[in-house]
């Protein structure tokens, strides 16, 4: 079917955006409803320039702090998906449980999340993460060890582990199904424009779309939509069409506001006081071959007590460009990340940043490290290279033994939900301009948990903390390395009324009585989980809620 064929027909379901979010809300709605209609719309498409409006008309406020447009999203039949790492973590109750320091930011409760622990072993089948199990207090084989000798569990935890995908790319995975699926009708190359305006009982009967090649419009009817169009482009649409609204009086005035990410970087290294060899610094494999990752965690009674942001510290290699850590591995894989051409097809751009920085950094002393410890520093890259590139199941990462038990330690950290971090738009209407920076707040909880996992380690005797910095500049420090765009959450967030978020718990928009939004977006809270595997959650539970109702 084309376009012009389907603007004739009406659909159940119309789905925006076929993301991670869209393509496992509308397999599992289409299984569950084999009788039911449902279209799924796509902005981009196969042979698509590099460049998109949609991308071009995003400006932002905070190069340090945000990546640019394009390093945060892709476009077309798996969204994102196309890029993302695969890290599926999950959210914890703590993230569902007010504290003071979101200043009233928490508008979901611990009811959802429990709700939300019984669809996630469906999520996990579409993301091919194995069992939804993500502490391994229930493994018996990799539960009763710990992350180093002499650890012991307590305000610190160390079970608490990352899934990881693939990484599943949710348009070459699903593709061929998309297309198989008699009830699924999947159309690339539109642009969702406008809404009908509501009537009287809220429903929307109508959608505008705009082709992206030929540039004219057609109307889609469908009985329900769900807005699943990344969160960044989902709240554009929102902020596009406040008719949608009417009988409300007024669009909900947190529409684009509370934006967050994660904080994210290293400030500090682990010196473990055993054995090397008993460290777990890389990954596990589970049963089912699916690897798995420890994190060091706080307990929610600790972080709700001290009033703390939620955040995850793990084990790292030192700095990539700071040929300081004589790895030869290591400056190969630096000088390889550098390269114009290669480095842009070993890693996204984001993630090529996250390792070299943006330095070009003391080469001569690179190529010494590289030359000093040949034949490993070329043997090393290579396996990773085998494993990471040409297996179906990829080395998620690259985690290398340090045989004087010291390790870097990377910080994910929950942001503060702040109104003044937002998405709103441009003054022509269409362009949305994002405002994002981090707070006293948000910096202040990354450097007290770091004391908090020193103190803990020491008291166990198993090690201690090396910080990179003095005291005084640890702020100045995490304020400048810190930076995302690729985690959006809050900009249309769950809440009990519309003066306080956008959508309510089954995600349906306030004030109307069939649009959904399926995006991280929702989320009231960032917690220290990457968005996607919760998102997919989220995904899988709206799905049964539009077949009951
Ligand atoms: C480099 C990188 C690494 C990442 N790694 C991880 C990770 O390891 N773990 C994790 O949890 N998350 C990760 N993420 C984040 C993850 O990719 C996103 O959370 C996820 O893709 C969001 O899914 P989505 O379906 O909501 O949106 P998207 O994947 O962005 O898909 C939205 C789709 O909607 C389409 N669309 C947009 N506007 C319109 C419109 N108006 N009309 C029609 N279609 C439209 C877009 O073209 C797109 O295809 C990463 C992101 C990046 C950039």
């Amino acid at each position: 079917m084309n376009i012009e064929q389907v603007c004739h027909e009406a659909y159940d379901v119309c789905v925006v955006g076929s993301g991670p979010a869209g393509i496992v809300f509308s397999l599992e709605y289409t299984r569950l409803n084999p009788t039911k209609k449902l279209l799924l719309l796509e902005y981009g498409y196969k042979g698509q320039p590099a460049k998109n409006a949609l991308d071009d008309s995003i400006s932002i406020n905070n190069a340090v702090n945000h990546h640019s447009p394009y390093e945060c999203t892709n476009k077309g039949l798996g969204g994102t998906s196309t890029t993302w790492g695969g890290r599926c973590v999950m959210y914890d109750e703590v993230d569902f449980t007010d504290r003071p320091i979101l200043q009233g930011g928490c508008t979901w409760d611990t009811s959802l999340f429990r709700e939300l622990t019984t669809f996630t072993s469906q999520a996990a089948s579409y993301f091919d993460c194995g069992k939804a199990e993500f502490n391994l207090h229930n493994s018996l084989d990799l539960g009763s060890h710990r992350i180093a000798e002499g650890f012991q569990e307590g305000v610190v935890t160390d079970t608490v582990v990352e899934r990881w995908s693939i990484p599943t790319r949710f348009g070459t995975k699903y593709g061929k199904e998309i297309l198989k699926r008699k009830n699924l009708t999947f159309i690339q190359a539109v642009e969702a424009r406008d809404f009908s305006f509501p009537e009287q009982t809220g429903s929307i009967s109508a959608l505008l779309v705009r082709s992206v090649i030929t540039q004219k419009c057609y109307r889609i009817t469908a009985a329900k939509f769900v807005l699943a169009a990344g969160a960044q482009e989902t709240t554009r649409i929102l902020l596009r069409n406040p008719q949608l609204f009417k009988n409300l009086r007024e669009t909900p005035g947190v529409l684009g506001k509370y934006y967050q990410g994660h904080l994210s970087g290293k400030i500090a290294s682990v010196k473990f006081y055993g054995n090397p060899l008993n460290t777990k610094y890389g990954f596990d494999v589970d049963e089912e071959g699916i690897y798995i990752r420890r994190r060091f965690q706080f307990t929610s009674d600790y972080l709700v007590k001290h009033n703390l942001l939620n955040t995850a510290i793990w084990l790292d290699n030192p700095l990539y460009y700071d040929p300081a850590h004589r790895s030869g591995a290591m400056s190969f894989m630096y000088l390889a990340m550098l390269m114009p051409f290669i480095g842009k097809k070993l890693a996204p751009p984001a993630i090529a940043h996250s390792i070299t920085k943006g330095r070009v950094n003391k080469l001569d002393h690179h190529i010494w490290n590289i030359l000093r410890s040949i034949p490993a520093s070329l043997m090393i890259p290579a396996i990773i290279f085998y494993k990471r590139y040409c297996l179906k199941r990829k080395l998620p990462g690259i985690f290398l033994f340090n045989n004087q038990n010291k390790y870097a330690l990377h910080f994910h950290a929950e942001q503060t939900p702040r109104a003044s971090n937002c998405m709103r738009l441009g003054v022509d209407g269409e362009s949305l301009v994002i405002n994002y920076n981090l707070s006293d707040d948000d910096v202040n909880s990354v450097i007290s948990l770091h004391k908090t996992l020193d103190k803990w380690l020491r008291a166990c005797g198993c090690g201690e903390l090396e910080y990179w910095y003095t005291e005084e500049q640890l702020p100045a420090a995490i304020y400048a390395m810190s930076k995302d765009g690729l985690h959006q959450t809050g900009t249309t967030r769950i809440a009990a009324s519309p003066d306080k978020g956008v959508v309510d718990q089954n995600l349906r928009v306030w004030g109307t009585d069939n649009v959904y939004v399926c995006s991280s977006s929702v989320f009231p809270t960032s917690g220290q989980a990457n968005p996607t595997f919760m998102l997919g959650t989220f995904a899988v539970r709206l799905a049964k809620h539009l077949t009951a109702s």
